[in-house]
């Protein structure tokens, strides 16, 4: 019965050609996004790109370009493919679902936002135009360069607060997905003195300690939207190497290695918020997960087996948003 019904929730992947859309990596034609009876407008990429479709010595030319900027990356970007390079379509794929899923769990609301790395092209990234995440879809997905500049003019509206995405992939060649939100149980361990710290093993990446962003330090009064480039680059320092920043007054940004892993730790961030608050109002000292016991948790997380790790908890989140959606 459960296995039924699981086979009948999995979504099929329906060719459209209604409208196209160009990212920097080629064409992208349309495809559905069956869920169903319900189809959602999802663009998948092909290989070829248009540049490359002229004469002989321009696919010469650019396969040269491309073997020169492959040895420039080997050299200069290795962290940046600690994950094998997914499929763009395969991505962009989940960072549909990651929106749908954060708004199911209660980390975005109206508000908030999930980008994902660019695969194939340096410094530039994905994410939807400016809309409520539960209400994303494959049309609203856009490219962005390294200056949080949309790709292709002349498109709709965009987040206001891009630049958080941009200037942290700058600074983080180790970061394959950013999200920020305003994740509610957050906010009042940006505005205390009480410290958000791990109690869960679930939340043992925010080990050993949680950095606050005060923008009043680098921008003075302002009105607390990180909506520049500068005030992004001051986020991205005192996120530093850590997978997890508080925005006093705000929300969080919450990075990762993949857009999964990125979304788990949205959500476990949140989660850990409300399990220590209870812990405050129980009373009395409370025992924190200690950093040894943190690294020993973090250690392998990656390297899980099949049905362990963030993929199990990602599967069951993704049914539970897709059948919300219909
Ligand atoms: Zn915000």
């Amino acid at each position: 019965m459960r296995g039924r019904r699981r086979t009948a929730r999995r979504a099929a992947l329906v060719p459209r050609t209604r409208s196209s859309h160009d990212l920097a990596a080629g064409t992208v034609a349309n495809f559905g996004f069956q869920s169903g009876t319900r189809i959602i407008n999802l663009p998948v990429s092909f290989s070829i790109p248009k540049f490359a479709q002229g004469s002989l010595r321009m696919i010469a030319n650019f396969a040269i370009g491309t073997l020169a900027l492959a040895a420039l990356l080997s050299c200069a970007a290795a962290p940046a493919r600690a994950q094998t390079t997914p499929d763009l379509a395969a991505l962009i794929d989940d960072l549909v679902v990651a929106n749908h899923i954060l708004y199911h769990q209660g980390v975005v609301d109206g508000f908030g936002h999930v980008s994902v790395r660019h695969p194939t092209v340096p410094g530039h990234f994905l994410m939807a135009r400016a809309l409520a995440p539960g209400r994303v879809t494959r049309d609203d997905i856009l490219e962005f360069d390294a200056d949080a500049r949309p790709v292709k003019a002349g498109g709709p509206p965009v987040y206001a607060e891009r630049f958080i995405h941009s200037e942290i992939y700058r600074v983080r060649p180790d970061v394959m997905a950013v999200i920020h939100s305003h994740s509610p149980t957050v906010i009042p361990f940006s505005v205390t003195q009480t410290k958000l710290q791990p109690l869960a093993t679930t939340a043992s990446f925010l080990s050993p300690s949680v950095p606050v962003f005060e923008m009043r330090q680098s921008a003075g009064m302002t009105n607390l939207l990180v909506d520049d480039t500068a005030r992004g680059k001051a986020l991205a320092e005192v996120l530093g190497a850590h997978p997890v920043a508080l925005m006093r007054g705000h929300g969080d940004v919450v990075v990762g290695p993949s857009v999964r892993r990125a979304v788990s730790r949205a959500i476990y961030t949140e989660i850990n918020a409300r399990l220590e608050l209870q812990a405050v109002m129980l009373g009395g000292p409370i025992t924190f997960i200690a950093p040894e016991e943190a690294a020993l948790m973090e250690k392998g997380r990656d390297a899980a087996q099949e049905g362990h790790g963030a993929n199990r908890t990602w599967d069951m989140w993704k049914d539970e948003a897709l059948r919300a959606a219909r």
